[in-house]
């Protein structure tokens, strides 16, 4: 019963909340007219389907972002906060993002330490850490930045978990 705990549940709720308020109301949610990067994640194993869009100006700074498609709350999630973050970085930010996260969900860096690789701090992304005990929703929870990363890199191939 010590106030460290109770915080830690505390913020576990409140992360709990989090992702289900972007599961339920996506933002950026739809079609991207003028995209000028696009990318499809797919995850076979839990059925998700995405389909990321950028914006990407001439200075490599995403000017905005959207994705559609469907999947499990938590791939939607992931995906919602993915375009909140993403919009007004430069791709090498993002790209900082994206291999933060998939560090810190594939259990390397400490869940004690703010700071997940290169000094980023994932802030509300911190809410995607709960999948770690669960390794096949760690593909759910990554799906949307693997995409985003292989728009970034114009790989033509979707990007799947597989
Ligand atoms: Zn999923």
């Amino acid at each position: 019963m010590t106030s460290l705990a109770q915080t830690s549940d505390e913020l576990q709720d409140l992360y709990r909340e989090l992702i289900i308020d972007h599961a339920r109301s996506p933002r950026h949610f739809g079609k991207l007219p003028d995209a000028t990067h696009t990318a499809e994640g797919i995850n076979p194993l839990c059925g998700d389907k995405l389909k990321m869009y950028f914006r990407i100006d001439g200075d490599d700074r995403i000017s905005d972002a959207r994705f559609e498609g469907s999947g499990c709350a938590i791939s939607v999630a992931s995906a919602s906060l993915l375009t909140d973050m993403v919009i007004g970085l430069h791709t090498d930010e993002a790209l900082k993002y994206f291999s933060a996260l998939v560090t810190r969900l594939a259990g390397v860096q400490s869940a004690d330490n703010d700071n997940a690789g290169d000094g980023i701090n994932l802030g509300k992304l911190r809410a995607l850490e709960g999948v770690r005990e669960f390794p096949s929703r760690v593909k759910c929870a990554t799906l949307a930045w693997h995409a985003l990363n292989s728009a970034i890199q114009r790989k033509s191939q979707p990007a799947t978990t597989e």
